[in-house]
């Protein structure tokens, strides 16, 4: 059987169309399959959406309701957690990943059984040069700071089989950034490229900071390599004014005393003041990482949830 896993936040227009359109696709494609919506505090009329999606099709339908907006990231575990299938796939409510796609990815896992996950990549970014520079000079970065495999352009829409969707879930990060997860937990993953379409209804809930928010969040997730980055440029400052203290003593020797200096003093107070406030910034933004996690806070909390109750032991 085949979970697909949807997040939806604020997507009252496109459920009932994701539903029909992907049951329309799956038809003689595949036969087992359940649709595990997660709603993630929407405050539309998404979850009154589910409700009459889970009225008529119970027996394929699962809703999780979240008590407020918890993210994608959290809805997302949310839903592998209580997927019920062999396989789980992860896809917008928004339509701009086809449900074809799905199957697609389907025949590839079920043609060769070496492979554990397939992943779609967006085959050309359809967004602006600048976005899409940005994006990649990312990837470029965090694939040289962290041991974990990024890959530009695949995004979380992945279909695994349960030894991946188990470890997955038995991540317990706070702070999830699943394209690290999915790199780190490895197996054998395949990708296949994709279009991405445009939105049905709605607009996306991403804009530069946030995207910029997220990427370092990525970045302290799954690198340590901005702690040590103040350390490096620590040893050079410190190097770099051993041989200037020596210029100095030098000079007056040869010259005798020298007064002026005010210029070059300001500076470097400048320039190592605002070094250390930079390397405090950096291990805050660790320890507060750290913090979340001892805090040991649950990365959703469930308002409800519905499901047929014939075939599932809760969870
Ligand atoms: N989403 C979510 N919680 C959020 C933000 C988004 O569950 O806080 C869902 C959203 O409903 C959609 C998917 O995540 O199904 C992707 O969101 P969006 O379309 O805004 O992102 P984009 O496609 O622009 O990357
Ligand atoms: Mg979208």
């Amino acid at each position: 059987m085949l979970s697909l896993v949807v997040p939806c936040f604020n997507e009252e227009d496109n459920v009932e169309k994701f539903y029909s359109q992907t049951v329309m696709a799956f038809e003689n494609n595949i036969d087992e399959y359940e649709f595990v919506f997660v709603d993630d505090g929407s405050s539309d009329k998404t979850l009154e959406r589910l409700h009459s999606l889970f009225d008529k099709d119970g027996q394929r339908v699962q809703v999780l309701s979240f008590s407020r907006n918890f993210g994608k990231e959290a809805a997302i575990y949310a839903g592998l957690k209580n997927a019920r299938g062999d396989f789980a796939c992860i896809i917008d409510a928004d339509l701009q990943q086809r449900p074809e796609v799905v199957v697609e990815m389907m025949n590839v896992i079920k043609e060769d059984n070496t492979v554990d996950c397939v992943t779609a990549y967006q085959a050309e970014r359809k967004e602006n040069k600048l976005m899409s520079a940005f994006k990649s000079s990312f990837y470029k970065m965090i694939n040289r700071m962290s041991e974990v495999d990024f890959v530009n352009g695949a995004s979380d829409f992945r279909l695994m089989n349960r030894k991946m969707i188990d470890a997955v879930i038995s991540m317990g990060e706070y702070h999830r950034f699943s394209k690290g997860i999915f790199g780190f937990v490895g197996f054998n993953t395949k990708f296949i490229p994709y279009k991405v379409q445009e939105r049905e209804n709605g607009t996306s809930k991403w804009n530069f900071f946030k995207l910029l928010k997220y990427a370092v969040e990525g970045i302290i997730s799954f690198s340590s390599f901005p702690l040590k980055l103040s350390a490096y440029v620590g040893f050079f400052s410190a190097f770099v004014s051993v041989i200037y203290l020596v210029l100095v003593i030098i000079k007056r020797l040869a010259y005798g005393v020298d007064v002026p200096g005010y210029a070059s003093i300001v500076v470097l107070v400048l320039f190592l003041g605002g070094l250390q406030l930079m390397s405090l910034g950096i291990l805050g933004e660790y320890m507060s990482k750290v913090y979340d996690q001892v805090k040991n806070r649950p990365i959703y909390i469930l308002k409800e949830h519905l499901k047929d109750e014939e075939n599932v032991q809760d969870d």
